[in-house]
């Protein structure tokens, strides 16, 4: 195999849904992490953090019926707690692995801002719930304060919706490239970073879920990676996924992927962005290809021997 650089998208199964659980889940989700890094490969580590940042806002937000004790925190500066927070269990993760086996390799995380458009069509149907349930008179109190968008959501209650717009550069991207020059390994646009808008000099953090495949796809071009691997639940992506016919893929040609895509087999919100931001980064450059397959496969799918490769 040849040396590469290699942007690896952690799901959430590489992180569980509580600080105990994470701290045990991330010893695992080191050892294909560090295969790379063993086998000579520049790897930048991005990820979800979808159960994370609504823990943090869940333990952070003001219940509009009673006495709030703490400020309400917003919800890019949740974002940021949770890079903070996955981040330092990743790297402490990571490190262990690595000198484990002898490799003294640093690895850091970033508060990664990730910059998205203010007329991003996203902003006027915001679809992505986040935080607590709260009852239709709380709702509309919300509604009328803050301004907030709120959803009915299956009977059991109403919930915030944030708009999810696509990224669009990444603010750190310099800083991020000299670690990887320097032969640092990198954990950056966690949870698909924390959305900010341009506005003259200023960078203003935006209440916003950036898809975290499609903010490790955005800096996987910047950064010029050989290879995107998104590491998920499944070992392939299937057509007809669940039903009697359903096939599993070993390869996805851009054509192919295309037409599935219309033919809507792959689910908004879990598979389809994947399968996007592959074939978005397959097709950004001659050479350039992407591999989803699942963390416990991980070893397997970048050799070779299973997981969906998705190339020109
Ligand atoms: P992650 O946390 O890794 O982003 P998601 O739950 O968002 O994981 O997306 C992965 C899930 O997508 C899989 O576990 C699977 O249940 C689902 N899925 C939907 N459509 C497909 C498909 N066509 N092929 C494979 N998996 C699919
Ligand atoms: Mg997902």
């Amino acid at each position: 195999m040849n040396k590469d650089k290699i942007v690896v998208a952690l799901g959430g199964n590489a992180l569980g849904n509580s600080p105990e659980e994470q701290l045990m889940l991330v010893k695992g989700t080191a050892k294909p992490i560090a295969d790379l890094i063993e086998a000579g490969h520049e790897v930048i580590l991005a990820h979800g953090n979808g159960p994370q940042v609504g823990m943090i806002n869940l333990a952070m937000a003001t219940s509009a019926a009673s006495e709030a004790k703490t400020p309400e925190m917003p919800f890019p500066e949740c974002g940021a707690m949770s890079q903070g927070y996955i981040g330092f269990h990743l790297q402490n993760a990571i490190r262990e692995e690595l000198l484990n086996r002898n490799l003294n390799v640093p690895v850091a995380t970033i508060v990664t801002q990730v910059i998205v458009d203010k007329d991003d069509p996203a902003f006027s149907k915001p679809t992505k719930p986040i935080g607590a349930f709260y009852s239709k008179e709380e709702a509309e109190l919300l509604i009328a304060q803050k301004g907030y968008t709120m959803v009915e959501d299956a009977g059991r209650g109403y919930r915030r919706v944030v708009a999810s717009p696509k990224p669009i550069d990444v603010a750190e991207k310099e800083t991020v490239e000299a670690l990887v020059e320097k032969g640092h390994i990198v954990i950056t646009v966690g949870g698909g970073g924390i959305p900010v808008i341009r506005e003259g000099n200023r960078l203003i953090g935006v209440p916003a879920v950036i898809d975290k495949d499609f903010a490790s796809e955005k800096i996987a071009e910047l950064l010029d990676a050989d290879y995107l691997i998104i590491l998920t639940a499944v070992e392939k992506v299937a057509i007809n996924y669940g039903k009697e016919n359903e096939k599993w893929l070993s390869k996805l040609s851009v054509e192919e992927a295309n037409q599935y895509i219309e033919e809507g087999h792959f689910a908004p919100g879990s598979m389809l962005p994947k399968v996007q931001a592959a074939l978005q980064f397959a097709s950004s450059k001659p050479g350039r290809r992407a591999l989803i397959t699942s963390l416990e496969k991980a070893k397997d799918g970048i050799e070779g021997k299973t997981g969906t490769m998705i190339q020109v």
